[in-house]
């Protein structure tokens, strides 16, 4: 586990979402009273503003909502990746995040909609989530429907 290399000024909340993903669990939180989903952490439902909520792992599967590649790196040690995507990916169970788009050919740009799974990687002792387009024969649920 790497949470040696998390920021010591992170808010508790921060702290548990980043604890988790050092597990390899993407969590996030849900609202007690609305039902709403939401990330990056904060300690009240943004919907209704309840404070009663509770953590939810989430089980790695969303839809690509944009993209961009990123051909000039925003920091220097960003540069050995160029180019490189990221996404704004809603999860199934509703929250979005941002997160690192990888297996993005250039030719073969993905769609807005296209179904992504979620992947804990290390990066240099650090895991972050990241997401990847999901092959049109490895959707969720398309073996069951090849089987039938
Ligand atoms: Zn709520």
């Amino acid at each position: 586990m790497s949470t040696d290399l998390l920021p010591d000024d992170l808010e508790p909340l921060e702290r548990a979402h980043w604890e988790a993903l050092q597990e390899g669990r993407l969590e996030f939180q849900r609202c007690a009273c609305c039902h709403h989903a939401w990330l990056p952490p904060r300690p009240e439902c943004p919907s209704c503003l309840t404070s009663q909520w509770g953590w939810e792992l989430a089980g790695g599967f969303g839809e690509l909502i944009s993209w961009v590649v990123y051909h000039h790196a925003p920091q220097p040690v960003l540069r050995a990746r160029l180019p490189y995507a990221v996404a704004l990916v809603e999860l199934d169970e509703g929250p979005r995040m941002i997160a690192s788009l990888q297996g993005v050919p250039g030719d073969a740009l993905p769609w807005c909609g296209a179904r992504v799974v979620l992947s804990v990687v290390d990066v240099e002792g650090l895991r972050l989530a990241r997401f990847g387009l999901v092959a049109a024969d490895s959707r969720q649920g398309a073996s069951r429907v090849g089987a039938s």
